[in-house]
């Protein structure tokens, strides 16, 4: 054995502060890629630092998408996210624990005993609704040409409320459907389902239920429309299903109404989508799907692709994505049960009513959703305030001090309504609510002494994430 002298040069490079390497030392392109490599650490380092301002996740009162869950499920899904969710010949066990996701919504959504309802996890809300979407043109046209309906006369329609997520936009768009919403009106913030009727006829796919309207949180009337439908199906040339888009009301109001008749106990109900990583308390990346027969499901959509010398049945727009949040959603189903979502929704609900009343106090604010539905603050400054301030103003000052609190119009009707909304989330425990209550009042009560420039410009733009 030779020994020669110890070269610690390379060694010595690891010993520098982060923020003495090379690396971190100039301006590194942005745009190209950089021609060499760099430590992993300090990499670490840079890209973290490039988060910096980005605004606290746990502040921002805009998303309804999850920015807490325990260490175990973080470690969970970090763990697995090699796991691809369309590949379930190499992770069987992982597809047996989405089948096994899809059964408990399935009964959470009372899905009845006799049906052969089937489900599907989706990276989001947006592409289960596209997947529903698709299936009641599918199902609409084969029954509209059997019922010797001219298909190709007119372009079939899909009828909503005018508070729709811009998902439904996308997929009318996407699918050359004609979009019919029904406007919402001051009294009524969700939809009116005589309105609704009246834009039904031969060539609507289906009617569109909203379980917590994105605007407001309000819920459209489910039931009603189901009766309306009823009574139309009796005697229509081709009936109309409601498909309904419970992105965050889905695996809220189980827990919390369970009365309430919005699912698969109403006739005309064929299908529903829901986001897990709203209250189904998933960090973003999962959705859900159910129909309640496979007769809703028209088969030239389902592909097949081989598994263990078999074959599976697949619906999905995308085919490879991380199984992760499909493992963290179960982790959240066994972990929680059904008590503990409950719980957590009951906690989150006092939280949004506590706001709703901090905010009503001031008495400049008149309340559009206090929250005791779905925990959604939502409210517009009253007709006759007497305040030099917008609510846009407000929501620079709250930024001020970290918090997030959009402002901005609502839709077709009554789009001269600007609105500011708090979605509150599990991790906004009561304890945080009475800071932002303390920060609340401090804005207002500073805007009311502060300089304001005046603008004859109307004050309306978006502000902030609205959908
Ligand atoms: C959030 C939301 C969607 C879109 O859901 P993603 O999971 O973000 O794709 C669709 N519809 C409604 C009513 C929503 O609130």
């Amino acid at each position: 054995m030779l020994y020669g002298k110890d070269d610690q040069s390379k060694a010595r490079s690891y010993v520098n502060p982060v923020f003495g390497s090379p690396a971190s030392d100039r301006d590194i392109p942005k745009y190209k890629l950089n021609p060499e490599s760099i430590e992993p650490r300090i990499a670490y380092r840079l890209v973290k630092d490039e988060l910096l301002d980005e605004g606290v996740a746990r502040q921002n009162l805009a998303t309804f998408c999850q920015t807490y869950m325990e260490d175990e499920a973080t470690k969970l899904m970090g763990e697995t996210l090699e796991k691809n969710a369309i590949d379930k010949s190499e992770y069987p066990r992982t597809a047996e624990i989405e089948n096994r996701c899809v059964n408990i919504i399935a009964d959470l959504w009372n899905v009845p005993n006799d049906a052969n309802y089937l489900g599907t996890s989706t990276v989001g809300s947006s592409e289960a609704c596209m997947l529903g979407g698709m299936a009641m043109k599918f199902r609409w046209r084969n029954r509209a040409a059997a019922a010797g309906i001219d298909v190709s006369a007119r372009k079939p329609n899909l009828v909503i409320s005018s508070g729709y997520q811009v998902c439904w936009e996308k997929f009318c768009v996407y699918w050359d459907i004609e979009l019919r919403t029904v406007p919402m009106s001051r009294e009524r913030m969700s939809v009116d389902a005589d309105a609704a009727m009246a834009l039904v006829d031969d060539y609507t796919i289906g009617v569109v239920g909203i379980l917590g309207i994105t605007y407001t949180g309000q819920y459209d009337d489910i039931e009603a429309l189901d009766e309306k439908l009823r009574v139309y199906n009796e005697r229509a040339k081709i009936t109309v299903p409601i498909h309904v888009d419970a992105a965050s009301g889905g695996l809220y109001t189980p827990f919390m109404e369970p009365e309430l008749r919005w699912d698969f106990r109403l006739e005309n109900v064929i299908s529903i989508n829901t986001s897990g990583h709203k209250y189904g308390l998933v960090y973003p990346g999962i959705g859900w799907i159910v129909w309640k027969d496979e007769a809703y499901l028209p088969k030239e959509l389902i592909f097949k692709v081989s598994y263990l010398g078999g074959e599976t049945p697949t619906m999905a727009i995308n085919f490879s994505r991380s199984a992760s949040p499909v493992l963290g959603q179960y982790y959240n189903f066994l972990r929680y049960g059904h008590e503990g979502y409950r719980k957590i929704h009951e906690r989150t609900k006092d939280v949004a009513v506590f706001l709703a009343k901090t905010v009503e106090d001031t008495g400049y604010f008149e309340i559009y959703n206090d929250g005791s539905r779905l925990p959604i603050v939502c409210y517009t400054l009253k007709d006759g305030a007497d305040v030099r301030w917008t609510l846009y103003d407000l929501a620079d000052r709250l930024q001020m001090k970290g918090w997030q609190a959009p402002a901005y119009p609502l839709p077709e009707a009554l789009q001269d309504t600007i609105i500011q909304r708090y979605v509150v989330r599990a991790d906004f425990a009561m304890n945080m609510a009475y800071e932002f209550a303390e920060d609340f009042r401090q804005a207002v009560d500073e805007l009311n002494h502060a300089r304001i420039l005046d603008s004859d410009e109307p004050a309306r733009k978006i502000h902030g994430f609205t959908h």
